[in-house]
C-alpha cells in the first residue's frame, strides 16, 4: 500500500459517503442493500424485480446490460435496450440502478441512464477504463479482480480517485482458489482490512463468491456482521430460468427475506437499514398488486 495516496484513511474516523441518488448513500450509518438479476432480460422481468424490492428494505437495483461472458457464444446483454429498461424501472420505482461498464466507449451511454457504473472483476486492472471513469463524477462500484491482492485492489481504486472522481465503492466478490465447491472464496478478511486502511465504502457480493444460492444469505449476514457497508445480491423472478448465473440467483421472496434478516445484525453492529420509502412511486409499477 506504499504508493496509495488518496484511498487511505488519514484519521481513524475518516470515511467517504458515496451518494447513489439524493436519498440513497453508502459508507455512512445506513447500510446499502442492492438486489437484482445478473442480466437485464426484458422489461417485465425488471418491473417484477423492482416492484417487489421497492417495498422491501432494499435501496438499489442491479442488472447487467453489457455482460462479460466467459464464452463469446453466450448472451452478451441487451445493450442500449437494457439501459432503457433500467431507466424505466429506476424512474418508476425511485430506486437507483447499478450496471456494468466494460469499455470506455460505453461510459457516456451508461452514465446517461444509470446511477452507478460497475467495473467488473475482469476489468479491475483495465487502467485506461479506470482513468476514464476517474474523469466522470458518477459513482463507480469497483469489484475486486478474480485473483487481485488487497494492495492491487486499493491501487485500482487509486486510479479512479487520482483522475478526479472521489465516488468509489469497493466490492469484495470472492477470489479464486483451489476449491471448486464454491465458485470463489469470499474473503471477509479483506473486507475487515479494507475498512481499516481505506476510507472508501466496502460492500460484499456473496452471489459471485458462493456461486450457489443456498450459501448466499448466510454469507451476506456474515458480511454485515464483519463491518461491510452493504451487500449486492443476485435475484430473479424465476431464478432457475436466469440467462446467466442461474445457480446463484435467489428468488425475489428469498431476497426480501434476506434483506429483512439483516436488520438485527445491522443493529448489533451499530448500523441502520433504510426502510422502503418508495411505496407510492412503486405503486405505479404494474406488478405491485401481485406481491
Ligand atoms: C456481475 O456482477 O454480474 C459480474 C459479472 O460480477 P463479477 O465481475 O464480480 O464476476
Ligand atoms: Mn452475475
Amino acid at each position: 500500500m506504499q504508493k496509495a495516496k488518496l484511498a487511505l484513511k488519514t484519521t481513524a474516523n475518516h470515511k467517504t459517503i458515496v451518494q447513489l441518488s439524493p436519498s440513497v448513500s453508502v459508507g455512512g450509518q445506513d447500510l446499502l442493500i442492492v438486489g437484482g438479476p445478473c442480466t437485464v432480460e426484458n422489461l417485465a422481468q425488471m418491473e417484477e424485480v423492482a416492484s417487489r424490492l421497492a417495498i422491501a428494505p432494499v435501496q438499489a437495483l442491479r442488472g447487467g446490460v453489457y455482460k462479460p461472458r466467459t464464452s463469446p457464444y453466450d448472451f452478451q446483454g441487451l445493450g442500449i435496450e437494457g439501459l432503457k429498461i433500467l431507466q424505466s424501472v429506476r424512474d418508476r420505482s425511485g430506486m437507483p440502478v447499478i450496471t456494468e461498464v466494460m469499455a470506455i466507449s460505453q461510459i457516456d451511454d451508461i452514465a446517461a441512464y444509470a446511477d452507478v457504473l460497475q467495473v467488473g472483476s475482469r476489468n479491475m486492472q483495465n487502467f485506461d477504463l479506470l482513468k476514464a471513469l476517474g474523469e466522470t463524477d458518477k459513482p463507480v462500484l469497483l469489484k475486486r479482480g478474480l485473483a487481485a491482492t488487497v494492495e492491487e485492489f486499493v491501487m485500482a481504486a487509486e486510479y479512479i480517485l487520482s483522475h478526479g472522481n472521489p465516488n468509489v465503492i469497493l466490492c469484495e466478490r470472492g477470489i479464486r482458489s483451489f476449491d471448486t465447491y464454491t465458485r470463489n472464496v469470499l474473503d471477509l478478511g479483506a473486507v475487515v482490512a479494507l475498512k481499516q486502511v481505506t476510507h472508501l465504502p466496502v460492500i460484499v457480493d456473496p452471489s459471485h463468491a458462493a456461486g450457489k444460492r443456498e450459501l448466499v444469505a448466510d454469507l451476506a449476514r456474515a458480511a454485515i456482521a464483519c463491518g461491510a457497508d452493504g451487500v449486492i445480491v443476485e435475484c430473479h423472478p424465476e431464478p432457475e430460468q436466469s440467462v446467466s448465473d442461474a445457480r446463484q440467483a435467489l428468488s425475489l421472496e428469498a431476497m426480501v427475506a434476506l434483506a429483512e434478516s439483516l436488520g438485527a445484525i445491522a443493529t448489533a453492529v451499530g448500523r441502520t437499514i433504510p426502510q422502503p420509502t418508495n411505496i407510492l412511486k412503486a405503486g405505479t409499477l404494474p406488478r405491485l398488486s401481485l406481491v
